[in-house]
């Protein structure tokens, strides 16, 4: 038996079992450090005697390096509480058992690798598009970490400001991907959350244009067969063939592979998990923290 945790801005989803099959969750808020994580520990301490390791996909940033002395902990978050939060760390000590550890994004991906959407492929993308954006990538099997983790949200894209006069709402960079297409972006751009826009809304075609600018970066950097769109944002199924129409008009058939023909269904898609591809990567993750 293994524990997963999906550690989320709002919410934190643990779980225990071996995979979609079996698995069995439970959700708390996510308040201070100091309340949460007692829930999580008690959640696990109650449903699973026998813990072989726990996974955990976190909300970032995150120091991901096994050789620094703040491996396990939530770095730069303006989170209340949670900046410089050793949390896995924490799990570990409560627990007793060793600990995976990685970014949200990057459980998702190993989730869909596993049992999803990107099942037998070496090389794939899961991007959410929700409060933020953030992506996690394979390439040839290994989940990309590198220096720290990617941060794929941050991709700065061209802005014709004559088009869109919105400034962006990144801290950091104003309008970066994320600074002009996450969730809050589309709110405070036209001034009603993205949930209740109709979908002949001019925010629509926007909003496709610049992740099929994300989406070509990606694909002619990584040369990933195949993306997968996930968060609160691509619950509106209409933007999946928007952004595939965007995407081929950018590219203007450079690239050249079967998959990129006949409509991109496949290449761009959303992933097959639903919301608990993170929850499901976090399984794996316990798994590896086992053998290791
Ligand atoms: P988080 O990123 O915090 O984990 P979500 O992925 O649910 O959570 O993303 C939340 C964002 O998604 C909010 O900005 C919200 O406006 C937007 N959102 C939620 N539901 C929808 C929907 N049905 N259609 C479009 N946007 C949505
Ligand atoms: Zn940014």
């Amino acid at each position: 038996m293994f524990g997963g945790i999906e550690a989320g801005g709002t919410k934190f989803v643990c779980g225990v079992g071996t995979g979609p099959n079996d698995i069995h969750t439970a959700q708390f808020p996510t308040s201070a450090p100091e309340v949460t994580l007692p829930e999580v520990i008690g959640f696990f301490e109650r449903v699973a005697g026998n813990l072989k390791a726990v996974g955990i996909g976190s909300f970032g940033p995150v120091d991901l390096d096994p050789a620094s002395p703040g491996y396990g902990h939530i770095t730069s978050t303006p989170k209340a509480g949670w900046a410089n939060y050793d949390l896995a760390g924490t799990v570990r000590k409560a627990l007793g058992v060793p600990v995976g550890f990685d970014t949200d994004v990057n459980a998702a991906i190993l989730g869909e690798a596993r049992w999803g959407a990107a099942k037998g492929l070496s090389d794939a993308v899961y991007l959410t598009i929700g409060t933020g954006i953030g992506g996690g990538a394979i390439v040839h099997e290994r989940v990309v970490h590198g220096m720290v983790h990617p941060e794929m949200g941050h991709l700065r894209i061209p802005h014709d400001t004559a088009r869109d006069p919105f400034p962006g709402v990144c801290p950091f960079h104003g309008d970066c991907l994320e600074g002009l297409a996450c969730g809050p972006a589309i709110q405070a751009r036209w001034g009603s959350p993205a949930g209740v826009l109709a979908p002949d809304h001019p925010a629509w075609e926007l909003e496709a244009h610049y992740l099929a600018l994300g989406l070509v970066n990606l694909t002619v950097t990584l040369s990933t067969q195949r993306i997968l769109l996930g968060g609160g944002v691509m619950q509106q199924p209409h933007l999946f063939e928007l952004i595939r129409k965007e995407f081929v008009h950018l590219l203007n058939g450079y690239v050249r592979h079967p998959s990129l023909l006949q409509g991109l269904d496949d290449f761009i898609r959303p992933p097959q998990l639903g919301n608990q591809a993170g929850i499901l990567g976090a399984l794996v993750l316990a798994e590896r923290a086992s053998r290791l």
